[in-house]
């Protein structure tokens, strides 16, 4: 299980996604932090929390840093990173609109699937695919190579602002695509042809 200090995340980084959303992509990237709490692995469930409306699937690539980063720059910036991993950015859309910071909307537990890092050497980043399905459904389909700002870029200017260490996650962004997900959905993010991470959804348990 990686057990990363902080997660970093990128909101509107595919021009398409923060079309769909009546967002124009930032002229810097926009930055914003999920709590390890909200991490789950490979085939646990994703619940949704009791009265929160609508809750969506964001299929991104993720970085997992290898070593420590502070200040680098983009020309080095990959040498910092380990692995790749396939991650499901879940978002309460309906007070992701609602409240101006997304601390609540992003935050929840099981908010944040993430699947086996594998090992970025020798990857191209650019040729890299990520495809969400829902119950084997298409959902998303969106290129590297169409992100606004690169992995590279971005783990540069997030290292100019906060030091990365190793285990950290950076989350790159959703392709077009979103959607909402229900009780008894099966939802996949997969790097195509590196790594996946699969999670089924349910209603969370009232608890006492
Ligand atoms: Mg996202």
């Amino acid at each position: 299980m990686l057990a990363p200090s902080k997660i970093v995340c990128v909101g509107r980084n595919y021009v398409a996604h923060a079309a769909e959303l009546g967002n124009e992509v930032p002229e810097e990237p926009l930055i914003f932090l999920k709590p390890p709490s909200s991490l789950i692995e490979n085939g646990r469930h994703i619940e949704i929390p009791v009265g929160v409306g609508r809750v969506d699937y964001e299929g991104e690539i993720g970085l997992v840093m290898g070593r420590r980063a502070r200040d680098v720059g983009e020309a080095e910036a990959l040498a910092y990173v380990e692995s790749l991993v396939a991650a499901n950015d879940v978002t309460a859309r309906d007070l992701q609109r609602k409240d101006d910071q997304w601390s609540r909307a992003k935050g929840f537990d099981t908010f944040c699937p993430v699947g086996v890092p594998e090992p970025i050497a020798g990857v191209d980043l650019d040729g890299l695919e990520v495809v969400t399905r829902v119950n084997d459904e298409v959902r998303q389909r969106g290129r590297a190579s169409d992100m606004a700002f690169g992995p590279a870029f971005l783990v540069s200017y997030i290292s100019r602002i906060m030091t990365l260490e190793p285990g950290d996650l950076i989350l790159t962004g959703t392709p077009e695509g979103i959607g909402p997900l229900a009780d008894g959905d099966v939802v996949e993010v997969e790097i195509t042809g590196f790594a996946r991470v699969v999670n089924p959804v349910r209603n969370r348990p009232a608890r006492a």
